[in-house]
């Protein structure tokens, strides 16, 4: 309700109070003071008929008292007035005239009495008041009742009633309260007319403040107050404008530098308020992902964190993310609708091992299916689904693009991840750096683990890798056969061919020894013409017989040289783990005795440990690698 109509209501209410209390509080009292004062009037006239009578009985006129009492009849608000004589004048002086006989029942109990008698009738002619009073005897005054009467002090010699009507004062009393009325509601009136003059300069200026604080909720700050007087409400106007310029100035600094920050296109017509909010919100947010991406500890850790992002922040469950190899033209997928060990799903798997058919990968830009559907021809989702379309963003590692993420949406909802997207990228802008962190830390890692010339794994991965593998073949009841492979006279190839044909001799028998085995086994170069076959004994799988098998393959390898084609031969020792020993690098050492010992017996060939043994100062740790 406005404040203007607030007080007229107001005023309104306050005044029908009034009337409502002062009207019956009114007519109470004037009905009070009526009867207090008809009750005046028949005392004073029975009074005058008293004396009137005393006076006429002494002067022997009694026998006038009925044109006496009609003439009193006659008086202005008089109805009538009518004697009963006591018991004591009939019986002195008879019944008397015929209306001073036969009291009605308050006459006769006035007369009993001696007490008067008073009453408001209501009747149809209006409201009438009787009174009924005795006259007593008394010896006071001259003339005293005792000259005429013989009756004691105190007898009721009689009785008069009389009856005034009320009419006229009723009027009276109805018409002082309706002045009273009118001027109270005249009163009213001109209480409204001040009080609503009163506030309407405030009111203008709360009008005004609620528009400026309504354009404020819509995010817009640039309205003002338009009020300069030197009051309080000058001074609420002032101090608003300073607020709200304070607001816009520091809210649009605010929202632009946030917006350049996680490079949001800002709108001009949008709520800066609400942007405001919602950027920093996003701010904060990414600052946190930003922060747990880095505590992470592998890159897939850190895409299933982008995932979880993804479908619980953005609401997208399907989607890709493509890890792209830095170095050959592959990409694989990390994590495919939030599970990292699903294949690709949504594309033509060709962009596995062929990355620039990738289209974003290819040009570096977002690639999206919104303006035109046939865009990437890679997208395979709508086979399964016609109303489905892709955003791609490529996500940049120092200049190339390290990822791709591939949001997979209706089309009909293209225009919501419109918006969306700058904030996904800036989830994705932020763990950029840190993927690629990792991703250099595992491929620096992967290259001290691995043997330059063969590629195989070296020896340090197996100190790494071996407690794992021990574990898990624990867990598992599997054994662990340890092959230890020495080439045969391989100085022989250096001396005769050079030392880059007996590399090209060891890239070659690298090459066999990994391809007689399950992927499952590790292939070592354990040492310089030296190999290690780790196998996880599982059914269907010994070291004896895989051992065989790789002698065989080796020993009927052509190696071809540039001038030459060679065959080597090679030895091979072999223990179990824990049938020979129950400490890994003991087997190792056993197996290494057995290499030995196949070295004595002639080469070419395969020992196999027969029994555990306890060697003699066997190590519990790798000893150096022999040449
Ligand atoms: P045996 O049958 O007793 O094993 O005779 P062998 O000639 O193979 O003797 P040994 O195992 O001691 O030979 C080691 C040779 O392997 C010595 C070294 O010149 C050669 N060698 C070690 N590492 C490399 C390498 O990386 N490249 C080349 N070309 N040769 C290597
Ligand atoms: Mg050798
Ligand atoms: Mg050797």
């Amino acid at each position: 309700m406005r404040l203007k109509t607030k007080i007229t209501v107001l005023t309104g209410w306050l005044f029908v109070g009034l009337i409502l209390v002062l009207i019956p509080a009114s007519l109470l009292s004037f009905r009070q003071f009526s009867i207090v004062t008809a009750e005046e009037h028949v005392r004073a006239v029975a009074e005058v008929v008293r004396v009137s009578l005393t006076e006429q009985m002494i002067n022997g006129v009694i026998s006038h008292r009925e044109s006496f009492l009609d003439r009193l009849s006659e008086v202005k608000g008089l109805l009538g007035a009518r004697l009963v004589r006591g018991p004591n004048v009939v019986e002195q002086f008879g019944p008397g005239l015929g209306r001073e006989r036969g009291p009605d029942v308050i006459e006769a109990r006035v007369l009993q009495d001696g007490v008067p008698y008073f009453a408001t009738l209501d009747e149809e002619g209006g409201s009438i008041f009787r009174g009924t009073i005795p006259f007593i005897v008394q010896d006071r005054g001259n003339p005293n009742c005792h000259q005429c009467h013989k009756a004691a002090n105190g007898a009721v010699l009689g009785a008069i009633t009389i009856t005034l009507s009320l009419s006229h004062l009723k009027r009276q009393a109805l018409v002082t309260i309706l002045v009273l009325t009118l001027l109270i509601i005249g009163f009213a009136i001109l209480a409204a007319l001040f009080f609503r003059g009163q506030v309407a300069p405030v009111a203008l200026v709360a009008r005004r403040v609620q528009e400026v604080v309504a354009k404020a909720k819509e995010g817009n700050f640039r309205t003002h107050v338009l009020c300069n007087t030197e009051d309080e409400m000058g001074e609420i106007a002032r101090d608003l404008n300073w607020l709200m310029s304070y607001l816009q100035e520091n809210l649009s600094n605010i929202s632009q530098e946030v917006a350049r920050l996680i490079q949001y296109d800002l709108q001009d017509n949008s709520n800066l308020l609400v942007t405001t909010i919602e950027m920093v919100d996003a701010l904060v947010e990414v600052a946190q992902f930003k922060q747990a991406v880095e505590e992470d500890r592998t890159t897939r850790e850190v895409y299933l964190r982008i995932a979880r992002i993804l479908t619980n922040q953005f609401g997208v469950k399907t989607f890709s993310i493509y890890e792209v190899s830095s170095s050959r033209n592959h990409m694989r997928p990390v994590v495919v609708d939030g599970d990292p060990d699903a294949p690709a799903s949504w594309c033509d798997p060709q962009i596995l091992f062929h990355a620039d058919a990738c289209r974003a990968l290819r040009t570096s830009h977002r690639i999206d299916s919104f303006s035109d559907l046939s865009l990437c021809s890679m997208f395979c989702g709508q086979q399964e689904n016609p109303d489905l379309g892709h955003i791609c963003l490529p996500v940049m590692h120092s200049g190339m693009v390290g990822n791709v993420v591939q949001l997979v949406v209706e089309q009909k909802n293209g225009h919501l991840y419109e918006l969306l997207v700058p904030f996904i990228q800036v989830y994705l802008r932020e763990s950029a750096p840190v993927v690629e962190a990792k991703r250099l830390m595992d491929t620096l890692r992967e290259t001290a683990l691995r043997d330059p010339l063969t590629g195989l794994h070296n020896r340090r991965f197996l100190e790494e890798y071996i407690d794992t593998l021990v574990a898990t073949a624990k867990r598992k009841g599997y054994r662990i056969s340890v092959l230890m492979i020495d080439l045969d006279h391989f100085k022989k190839v250096n001396d005769t061919y050079g030392h880059d044909a007996g590399d090209a001799v060891l890239r070659a028998i690298a090459r066999e020894l990994a391809a007689q085995v399950r992927t499952s086994d590790l292939v070592i170069r354990y040492g310089g013409e030296e190999f290690m076959v780790v196998l996880q004994e599982t059914a269907g799988t010994s070291g004896e017989h895989v051992s065989e098998k790789i002698r065989l393959a080796v020993a009927g390898l052509e190696i071809a040289l540039p001038n030459v084609v060679l065959k080597k031969t090679l030895s091979i020792g072999v223990a179990t783990y824990p049938t020979h020993s129950e400490e890994f690098w003991e087997v190792v050492k056993l197996a290494d005795n057995a290499l030995y010992q196949a070295k004595q017996e002639g080469r070419n060939r395969v020992v196999i440990q027969q029994k555990p043994v306890t060697v003699e100062g066997a190590a519990t740790r790798p000893d150096a690698p022999r040449g």
